[in-house]
């Protein structure tokens, strides 16, 4: 099977499985694991930060960060149609925070400072909503893996500034833009109040996420985490995954990008295949043909595992699938459409 349905679909190595097993470890819970705590100091100066976590998945990363910034008085916050706690996280920032959500909309999963500005409320107006909280993708997820400029998001934060606004970097796959973009996971996060990666992308670990900010932030966070039963006790082993993946397969990243680059140029070729590969700055590659779910039937007989995303085909590149993989993945997309 070529599955390029995700790049969580990744498996650990025997490299990484080796240094989870022989990780030294504590109770989590009570700040004691060795692991987990040296991977939380790496982490939290990858992204610039005074402090981060270490959270199970990145879902609880956006909840937690959510939670806070956001007070439950009818607080708004503002992010993309297509971003993930608008379309994966069961409404949790409605549910456990009490957030207005106001998904704005903009090319690949970004918007601009202009399409932030229209959303902000009048603070005098007792009947509005208050405006509190901008979070972006970086890169987008649903939006096609685009990378956010750092232009781009200077002018978010300077209306963010001008509201007084909270700021929260999702950076599932922030790696993934670091590599593309040849700037620092820190410049990536620099201006957000709170930031996070996840390890269980495109970095191939099995488990966890890490969620960075100012100390007082994570020590508040802590709370939430525990609220949650995100506490944790010897979780040095996966943590240990987490922190083989930031030695061994961040430069790697780069491959993927080859790959979904090659993918696309291959699918551009294709007869009935919508797609410009121009879009394509990360791993991940979505495209238009006529019949998405009868493609993506077609493609797992053929062996192919691929996603759909409101009638259109998504494929992630990632490092358990090779270039020979990626041909194989066209010729079934070809065979599929003739
Ligand atoms: C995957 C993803 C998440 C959620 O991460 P999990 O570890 O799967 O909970 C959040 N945001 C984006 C952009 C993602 O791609």
């Amino acid at each position: 099977m070529i599955n390029l349905y995700s790049d969580t679909q990744t498996r650990p190595s025997a490299a990484m499985r080796e240094a989870m097993a022989n990780a030294e470890v504590g109770d989590e819970q009570r700040g004691t694991d060795p692991t987990v705590n040296a991977l939380c100091e790496e982490v939290a100066e990858l992204l610039g930060k005074e402090a981060a976590v270490f959270l199970p998945s990145g879902s609880m990363c956006n909840q937690i960060a959510v939670r806070l910034h956001i007070r439950p008085l009818g607080d708004e916050m503002y992010l993309h149609r297509l971003a993930h706690p608008v379309n994966a996280e069961v409404g949790g920032a409605a549910t456990i925070s009490g957030a207005m959500v106001m998904p704005l909309e903009g090319e690949g999963g970004t918007f601009d400072g202009e399409a932030l500005r229209a959303r902000m409320r009048d603070p005098a107006d007792r009947h509005e909503p208050r405006s509190r909280l901008v979070a972006i993708e970086q890169p987008t997820n649903l939006g096609g893996g685009r990378v956010w400029s750092r232009a781009q998001i200077d002018e978010v934060l300077v209306v963010a500034g001008e509201f007084g606004l909270r700021t929260h970097l999702d950076g599932a796959r922030l790696l993934n833009a670091v590599v593309a973009s040849g700037e620092s996971a820190a410049a990536h996060a620099a201006g957000f109040e709170t930031a996070w990666i996840d390890f269980s992308k495109g970095l191939g670990a099995p488990v966890g996420a890490c969620l960075a900010g100012s100390a007082e932030l994570i020590e508040e966070a802590w709370r939430y985490k525990q609220m949650l039963g995100g506490s944790m006790r010897q979780a040095g082993i996966v943590a240990a995954g987490a922190r083989f993946a930031l030695r061994h397969n961040v430069e790697r990243l780069a491959e993927d990008h080859a790959n979904a680059q090659f993918l696309a140029a291959g699918l551009a070729e294709i007869d009935g295949v919508e797609i410009d590969p121009a879009t394509v700055e990360t791993n991940i590659v979505i495209f238009d043909v006529d019949d998405a779910a009868a493609l993506h039937d077609k493609l797992v007989e053929r062996g192919v595992e691929t996603s759909l995303l409101e009638g259109r085909v998504r494929m992630v590149t990632h490092l358990d699938v090779d270039r020979a993989g990626i041909e194989t993945a066209l010729a079934a997309v070809n065979d599929a459409l003739a």
